[in-house]
Order: structure tokens, then C-alpha cells, then sequence
């Protein structure tokens, strides 16, 4: 079996509510894990995580880019004009044109917006990654084309038609593998932050890799209790949480965060003492090789 690099790639970075990010957890308590400005914004990272198998170049992510018009991105405070995602790729020696699969746990702006290309005036952004297969979960392409009033501002208009006109996107359900190379990566379902979200489980030779996407977008959430206001079910994530960490203790697992400013990722272990599941290892980048 080959060896398979992964590689924790920044992307664009945003701001935003800590209060909305911390849904259940106290200001008092919140700002403990996580510094916040007098607005009580709090930084939010794109970790994208680039998996390098030797014939192919997979990516988990995009962030959210720079598409946001001018306006749309101090609402977000969206630090950067440029898209980041694109120089994190050049200083891997890559293009967006390397990349063979663009993996999206869901279609929500800071997840899928970094497929875009940056903002111009008066031009439509277009779709980057020119050879990527799309990899996507169907239930949750059929939310962002009909999204609820509570999650419509979530979703990029028109992104879905032009993932389709590709003719390069596939479709995954929960339970289904992708499969690469000697690479396999299985996808969990997960419905407590978007309907059909797909937490990708990378298997490689020496050890697995979960991109815990927005189930624990950083550190602070691996908190079983704590959940963001923007989650669906809070109840059915904690559940959903509870049983990934305990699997990722038994898989002797690395997870990889999508939003964490300060960590690309983590190891974990089940406290002894008490009786939960706690980093056991940080990791504020990530390049090895499993
Ligand atoms: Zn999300």
C-alpha cells in the first residue's frame, strides 16, 4: 500500500458571532476557550485538508473563499480579497487544475465557497478545479437548491446548477465509500448541524483521518454538550459527536477541524478520571505522512 500525505491548508478566514458559535455555552464560559473583540466576534478559520496519495490529489474543502462581494465579506469580515485557498495550493506546488476530487461535507457558504473564483465587479464568479470530480452528499444538494428560511442565507444561490452543468459532480449517501487509489474513505452520516451532512472517515494505511466538519468545527466543541446556534437538532448532534469521538478512541483516529484558528487538528483519549473524551495531542498544523 502507498504512502498518503495529508496536509491542513489554510483558506480564506472570517469573523464571526461567538454567542452564535457557542449556542448553548455562556458568554463567561465561552470566552475562555476562544479570544473574542468588542463585538464579540470570534475567528473562524478554513482548514482544508489536501490528501496526497501520489496519483491523485484529493481535497477536503474549500472554506469560503473570496467570491463575497465587497459588502458580503465585512458582513462576514472576510480578512482577505484574495482567494488564500489558491496560494496555500501554490505553496504545495499545485494549481486548482492538480486537483483530482473536491470532497464537501455540506454546501454551506464557508465550506463550499472556496469553490468559487475571488470577486470581480461585474462578474459572475465561476467554478474553479477545472478536472475535480465533486463529491457531495445528495440530501444535502437537495437542501442548499431548497433551504429553509432558517438556513437559506447558508447557501451560495446558484451554486448547485453550476456544480451540475460540470457534469463532473457524484452523488454519495451516508454508509457509501469513495475510493482512491488504495485510499478508501468512508462517509457517516450526520444530520444534527445540516440535513445529510457526510463526515468523511480517511483510511490509509498506518492510521484514519476524520474531517469532523461542522459535527466539531474546533477544539472548544469537543465539549460533548456544546453546540452552535446554526445546528438543525442539538440534541441528535450530541448524539452524533458522542458516538464519532468514541469510535475515533477506538480507531486511535486524527481529527481534522474545519474552523479551529489555533488547531488543524487533534489526537483523542477517553479520561479515566473523567469518564469523557479529551485531546490527548494537538496539532497546530498538520503535514504527515500515514
Ligand atoms: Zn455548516
Amino acid at each position: 500500500m502507498q504512502e498518503t500525505s495529508f496536509i491542513v491548508l489554510r483558506g480564506n478566514s472570517m469573523r464571526l458571532d461567538g454567542g452564535t458559535m457557542f449556542g448553548n455555552a455562556a458568554k463567561a464560559l465561552w470566552r475562555k476557550w476562544m479570544p473574542a473583540d468588542e463585538n464579540g466576534m470570534i475567528d473562524i478559520a478554513s482548514n482544508c485538508l489536501l490528501v496526497k496519495t501520489g496519483n491523485h490529489n484529493i481535497l477536503f474543502e474549500t472554506g469560503c473563499g473570496a467570491y463575497l462581494s465587497p459588502d458580503m465579506k465585512r458582513r462576514f469580515a472576510v480578512k482577505e480579497a484574495s482567494h488564500i485557498l489558491m496560494q496555500s495550493l501554490a505553496e504545495e506546488g499545485l494549481t486548482d487544475a492538480d486537483i483530482s476530487h473536491v470532497v464537501l461535507t455540506h454546501l454551506h457558504f464557508d465550506h463550499a465557497g472556496g469553490l468559487l473564483s475571488a470577486w470581480e465587479p461585474e462578474r459572475e464568479p465561476e467554478l474553479l478545479f477545472p478536472k475535480a470530480l465533486f463529491v457531495v452528499g445528495e440530501e444535502n444538494f437537495k437542501r442548499s437548491k431548497s433551504p429553509h428560511y432558517r438556513d437559506r442565507a447558508s447557501f451560495i444561490p446558484g451554486l448547485a446548477e453550476k456544480l451540475q452543468a460540470s457534469g463532473r459532480l457524484v452523488f454519495k449517501q451516508g454508509g457509501d465509500r469513495l475510493v482512491v487509489d488504495e485510499l478508501g474513505v468512508e462517509f457517516s452520516p450526520s444530520q444534527g448541524h445540516t440535513p445529510g451532512m457526510l463526515i468523511p472517515w480517511i483510511q490509509a494505511q498506518t492510521g484514519t483521518v476524520i474531517y469532523t466538519a461542522d459535527l466539531i468545527p474546533g477544539l472548544p466543541w469537543v465539549n460533548l454538550p456544546i453546540t452552535m446556534g446554526y445546528d438543525r437538532f442539538a440534541e441528535r448532534l450530541v448524539d452524533e459527536k458522542k458516538e464519532m469521538l468514541d469510535r475515533a478512541v477506538d480507531e486511535k483516529a486524527l481529527l481534522v477541524f474545519p474552523h479551529d484558528p489555533d488547531y488543524a487538528a487533534i489526537r483523542v483519549e477517553m479520561d479515566p478520571v473523567k469518564k469523557r473524551v479529551m485531546p490527548s495531542q494537538r496539532f497546530e498544523t498538520l503535514n504527515i505522512t500515514l
